[in-house]
């Protein structure tokens, strides 16, 4: 029944922007709110020159559940096992709600779109798997000051490859265009728990530094590659989809955080790779003959899931609050560049 929206998105870009409730700092600083939906598809900022209006494929407000968002994002997890790439990730500044958007809370009582789609494409599998044959297998990388990382690697198994450096991983392209982590790990998995499974430990070995702004934020990118190898049963053709899920790091500038030298360091390789993803989805949608995709890791491994026959979808996620204004405009701006 989705059929036709996901045929309309094909090498298209859908923004949704989510606007996330107002947290208890910003209550306690008096609460004011800057940013509101208008409709379905807008939203209204108050900024000090006066109203601004940003259009969307669709706003989500604070009152949205995470099963809310899922819905219309649930159509995409079909396409990759259809044997589309897709593409699904978070921007915004620190502390905007993208983990809680892609990955959920802590305690998980409130999944959210990496945990959803480890159990919508078993469960889509499931429904046909009398007419197809199923491999789902999966990367996951953190991108950190321009370094990828396995986080699937083995600790034990690095130390021994590489004493005292973790195992280097480049992005490759096959013949078919289709990007690879070189020197990471692909797992297979036969069920939903079992790439949860591979999930947790990826998380388990993510780099964490603390801010100013969010004693656990990350200042890495979070990348998750699922590929899904479907056979079909009647006459043997085989299709790849691949379904990338990225949390990308904040987006905030670095003197809000209180950045000092590595933190520096830290931030200037976050903008290069966020601008770099800006200057390739401002391309793509102005349809440039050029999309300059090698500019950084960030882009280089999205590569094969941004423009082409891919499918994108990027959430915009922003705070209410009128003391986050300025890097939730900044957002904002970078968000509409796709259209
Ligand atoms: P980011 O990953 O962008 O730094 P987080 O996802 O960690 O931000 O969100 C910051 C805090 O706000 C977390 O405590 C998170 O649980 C909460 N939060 C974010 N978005 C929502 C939401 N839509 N509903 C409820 N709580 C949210
Ligand atoms: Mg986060």
């Amino acid at each position: 029944k989705y059929y036709n929206m996901v045929e309309d998105m094909k090498g298209k870009i859908r923004v949704f922007c989510r606007i996330r409730p107002l947290s208890r700092s910003e209550a306690a600083q008096g609460g004011a709110v800057a940013v509101e939906k208008i409709d379905d598809y807008s939203v209204a900022v108050e900024t000090p020159r006066g109203p601004r209006e940003f259009q969307f494929d669709k706003v989500f407000v604070a009152e949205a559940s995470q099963e809310q968002l899922f819905q219309d994002t649930n159509r995409l997890i079909q396409s990759a096992i259809d044997g589309y790439n897709v593409c699904i990730f978070a921007y915004g500044q620190t502390g905007s709600g993208k983990t809680f958007t892609m990955v959920g809370d802590k305690e998980q009582k409130n999944p959210g779109i990496m945990p959803r789609s480890f159990n919508a494409i078993f469960d889509i599998i499931r429904d046909s798997s009398s007419k197809f044959l199923f491999k789902v297998s999966a990367y996951m990388l953190e991108l950190y000051n321009d370094r990828l990382q396995d986080l699937l690697a083995p600790p034990a198994a690095d130390a021994m490859a590489l004493p005292g450096a973790a195992r280097r991983v480049e992005i490759k392209r096959n013949r078919k265009g289709v990007v690879f982590a070189q020197g990471a790990e692909t797992k297979e998995a036969s069920s939903a728990q079992e790439l949860y499974a591979l999930f947790q430990q990826a998380g388990a070995n993510r780099h964490i530094s603390a801010t100013k702004m969010n004693v656990e934020s990350s200042r890495s990118h979070l990348i998750v590659c699922i590929m899904v190898e479907s056979r079909n049963l009647t006459n043997g053709s085989v299709s790849t989809g691949k379904l990338s899920l990225v949390d990308l790091a904040g987006s905030e500038r670095a003197a809000k955080t209180g950045a000092k030298d590595h933190q520096l360091k830290e931030a200037n390789s976050i903008n290069k790779s966020l601008s770099a993803l800006g200057d390739v989805i401002s391309a793509l949608s102005a349809e440039l003959p050029h999309v300059p995709y090698r500019n950084s890791k960030l882009t280089q491994v999205m590569q094969d899931s941004l423009g082409g026959n891919a499918k994108t979808l990027m959430i915009v996620n922003i705070s209410p609050s009128e003391c986050n204004l300025e890097e939730t405009l900044t957002s904002l701006v970078y968000a509409t560049r796709v259209k």
